[in-house]
């Protein structure tokens, strides 16, 4: 008897991932994708010496036996993939040349955010010290078996009233709570949260918003 067979329609994160798991149920799979090459959202392309790296800017499970590298693991080969972790993470500079540069390291971002907009001090630390408190988030792991997610849960439970003050307030009108042309602008379009997700076309005058390093590529046949 012939396996049973399915099809998935869309080669993006979840279509693919899908088709890994029915084949490995046993399933014959096919996948239609209407675009001429895989990854939906999740896409780059290269020109000359350049990868323009539109989308994962992030990748929650990079860390080797963090939260949800297993999970990668388990649909596709996570060696095969280079990770940058550069220290300069977006910029926003206005056409009068004003910079402001977005660090992932949090001390030079706190030092950056203090020398270019000391009227938000106050704002800025709250922000600071809210980073620093969540980089030790433990990010509950859906694959742990059920008594171990018990103390994940209660380990986030500490986190919550943070998180709920921090949930409750759009990234645009947290903008408004700083005075900084560029802070707000950073905040207040949206990038700050997501990068590409300005609804807005640029008006003239507008600070416009780099992403300058690609995040993460595949390597070339090159590399
Ligand atoms: C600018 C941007 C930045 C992002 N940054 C991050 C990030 O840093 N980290 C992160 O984790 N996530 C990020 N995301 C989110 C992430 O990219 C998406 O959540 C994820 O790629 C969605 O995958 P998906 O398979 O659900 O959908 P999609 O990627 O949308 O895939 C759907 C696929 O189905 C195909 N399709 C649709 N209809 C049909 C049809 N009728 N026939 C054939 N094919 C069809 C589409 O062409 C597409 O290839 C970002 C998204 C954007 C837009």
């Amino acid at each position: 008897m012939s396996s049973p067979s399915v099809v998935v329609i869309g080669a993006g994160i979840a279509g693919l991932c899908t088709a890994v798991y029915a084949r490995r149920c046993g399933y014959q799979v096919e996948v239609v994708e209407q675009h001429d090459s895989p990854g939906g959202l999740a896409t780059s392309w290269r020109r000359a010496d350049y990868t323009f790296e539109t989308c994962l800017h992030w990748f929650t499970g990079a860390r080797p036996k963090g939260a949800l590298n297993a999970q990668w693991r388990e649909v596709f080969d996570i060696e095969r993939l280079r990770f940058a972790y550069p220290e300069e993470f977006a910029r926003v500079e206005t056409e009068h040349g004003e910079r402001l540069c977005i660090y992932s390291n949090v001390d030079r971002l706190e030092a950056e955010l203090l020398h270019q907009a000391p009227e938000d001090a106050a704002e800025i630390r709250h922000l600071i010290a809210t980073i620093r408190r969540l980089s030790n988030f433990p990010m509950p792991d859906p694959s742990e078996p059920r008594p171990r997610r018990g103390l994940e849960l209660l380990r986030v439970a500490r986190y919550m009233p943070l998180l709920r003050w921090w949930s409750g307030l759009s990234i645009r009108d947290y903008g408004e709570r700083f005075h900084n042309k560029l802070l707000r602008s950073f905040f207040g379009s949206g990038e700050g949260a997501q990068p590409g997700s300005e609804k807005n076309p640029r008006v003239k005058g507008q600070p416009r918003h780099f992403w300058p390093v690609r995040l993460m590529s595949a390597p070339t046949a090159a590399e």
